[in-house]
């Protein structure tokens, strides 16, 4: 991830700090060593070595099945593993089965190696190690080379801040020059058409994206925070912020000796003690994203300015640490996102159920302590400030960290959405999703709200190939036709609040946003802007219907 705030990062200070912290995790080591391993941990593994390791752990365990993911922009397989005890053949082999499945993805940013590491020796430790078995109640499903396009440009020219490897780390995009994890919503590559996929078909309960940082200075080599748009399930929410970051923060001291702060930056490095603030909400973000899906999600982020060993002990001490906590609590996991699933098709019902468009960031309930430095502040003149870390530790307690994205405008939450011109493109992203979509079979005059844009606003820089769309403008409640084949998308459905955030005009990360409908925005002669062709439904009329497709959904 970029930082959120510019700081100027000098070479790092900090080698060698955490030793006395920092106790390798022991590991049982039978079966093939990674790259990383092999070379003292100079090097990462390219995709052939990738590859032949997982050859090597089906060779010798029966446990693991291998799926394709999804084949990369350059033609590379996109190995999924499918661990358990026995491996289950397909989702459907797991009904009636109690066992919960669990996702970790690594490498998605090709330059951000140490999770592709440590995801292997997990799998190998699962299959082969000694270490205490989650089989019995978990099945793990693994992609430990999610980005195999950027990680094969391996050059010691990538990420020249990070302290190693020294054989150099691959790029962040993938093969069509795009950033996997700003995906979440358009679905424009393969990589995560694959990953959502893997979310319908295997419906995880848990996932985790694994990343390295490049920002604030601190003592702490391991970060992560929790699916965090607010139109996820608030029961998740607040179990992620109040059981798990203390839960994980405990565990990964006491029993794997890493220390771990939430995932961020110091708002102003030269003041850290004025807060402490994460990502946006945005689900772009594929850890948004998942959490927008009503499932516990994780953004792992390791600190780049420590060594390559102690950032791949330390993911892999995060993934046991959360592989301890969900097979413990696997119960109580499972009955939260059922119940999570059961909050989201009873939505938009009650008037007072509102979809959030915008948020600002307020603090969460517990400050944080994060172990930084003392900084030296250089005046540069015009105002600008440069903030170095000295080698002077400082503890920063009570710092407020502003994960709590809340809402600064809403709508009413809709019961669902009618979509008068029958995009194909509209159409095959909902489908993507695992949304499930009808169309109309009779025609039908019906009440609706419907959306005048009055501004309408295109980006003035580049994002992702896209100038992402703005609109502003108002509902009104109209009397209107709709013709048979117009789809119709109900918010009675799990991903009902993703179907929302997908299809509201003014959501900061929807279809509007990503040029889906800009066609039918903007006029070819005139200035007036369109109408917005999807209607909203507020109370849910006859209407005779059809699923679309196969209606899997989930
Ligand atoms: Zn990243």
């Amino acid at each position: 991830m970029p930082p959120q705030v510019s700081i100027a990062i000098s070479r790092p200070l900090l080698l060698g700090t955490l030793a006395s912290v920092i106790a390798p995790a022991s590991l049982a080591q039978t079966g093939p060593l990674t790259t990383a391993e092999r070379s003292a941990f100079t090097a990462t593994s390219r995709h052939a070595d990738v590859m032949a390791f997982i050859a090597e752990l089906q060779r010798l365990s029966t446990k693991v099945r291998v799926e394709l993911m999804a084949t990369s922009p350059e033609g590379r397989a996109i190995p999924l593993l499918v661990i358990g005890d026995p491996a289950p053949a397909s989702p459907a082999a797991l009904r009636g089965d109690d066992r919960a499945v669990v996702y970790l993805q690594a490498n998605i940013h090709g330059g951000e190696v140490e999770g592709k590491e440590a995801a292997q020796m997990l799998a190998r430790d699962l299959l082969l190690g000694g270490t205490p078995t989650y089989l019995d109640r978990l099945v793990i499903l693994i992609a430990p080379n999610f980005n195999p396009d950027g990680n094969e440009r391996i050059s010691a020219a990538n990420r020249t801040n990070q302290v190693g490897p020294g054989g150099g780390v691959g790029e962040r995009y993938n093969g069509q020059n795009l950033d996997l994890n700003r995906d979440g919503m358009k679905l424009e590559t393969p990589e995560v058409r694959g990953l959502v996929r893997v979310l319908n078909r295997w419906d995880p309960a848990f996932f985790l994206d694994s990343h390295t940082h490049n920002g604030s200075y601190h003592q702490e080599p391991v970060t992560w925070v929790w699916g965090l748009n607010p139109n996820g399930d608030a029961g998740i929410l607040s179990f992620m912020e109040d059981v798990m970051l203390p839960e994980v923060e405990r565990r990964m001291r006491e029993t794997y000796g890493t220390l771990t702060i939430p995932h961020g930056d110091f708002v102003d490095p030269a003041d850290p003690a004025r807060g402490w603030v994460p990502l946006g909400p945005e689900p772009r973000y594929l850890s948004n994203y998942v959490g927008l899906r009503n499932r516990l999600s994780v953004l792992n982020e390791q600190y780049p300015y420590v060594d390559f060993e102690t950032r791949v002990r330390g993911a892999y001490s995060l993934f046991r640490t959360f592989l301890d906590y969900l097979y413990e609590h696997r119960d109580e996991v499972v009955r939260l996102v059922r119940d999570a699933d059961r909050r989201a098709l009873a939505r938009g019902t009650a008037a007072t159920d509102a979809f959030v468009l915008a948020t600002e960031a307020r603090p969460i309930a517990t400050p944080l302590t994060i172990r930084g430095y003392e900084m030296e502040i250089t005046e540069l003149g015009n105002g600008r400030r440069r903030a170095r870390p000295t080698e002077r530790t400082r503890t920063y307690g009570d710092v407020p960290y502003l994960a709590r994205w809340t809402p600064a405008k809403s709508v009413r939450y809709p019961r669902g959405y009618l979509i008068a011109a029958p995009d194909p493109a509209v159409l095959d992203n909902l489908l993507a999703h695992g949304i499930t979509v009808e169309h109309l079979v009779e025609p039908a005059t019906v009440p609706v709200e419907g959306f005048t844009v009055t501004e309408l606003t295109g980006a003035r820089r580049s994002n992702q190939g896209h100038y992402t769309t703005t609109v502003t403008g108002a509902y009104g409640t109209v009397a209107r036709d709709f013709p048979a084949g117009t789809l119709l998308v109900r918010t009675a459905q799990v991903l009902g609040p993703l179907a929302a955030a997908l299809l509201e005009p003014e959501s900061d990360d929807g279809l509007v946003t990503w040029n889906f409908f800009d066609r039918y925005l903007a006029a070819q002669w005139g200035n007036q802007p369109q109408p917005y062709p999807v209607y909203r439904l507020l109370e849910m009329p006859y209407l005779v219907t059809e699923t679309v497709g196969d209606g899997s959904g989930r």
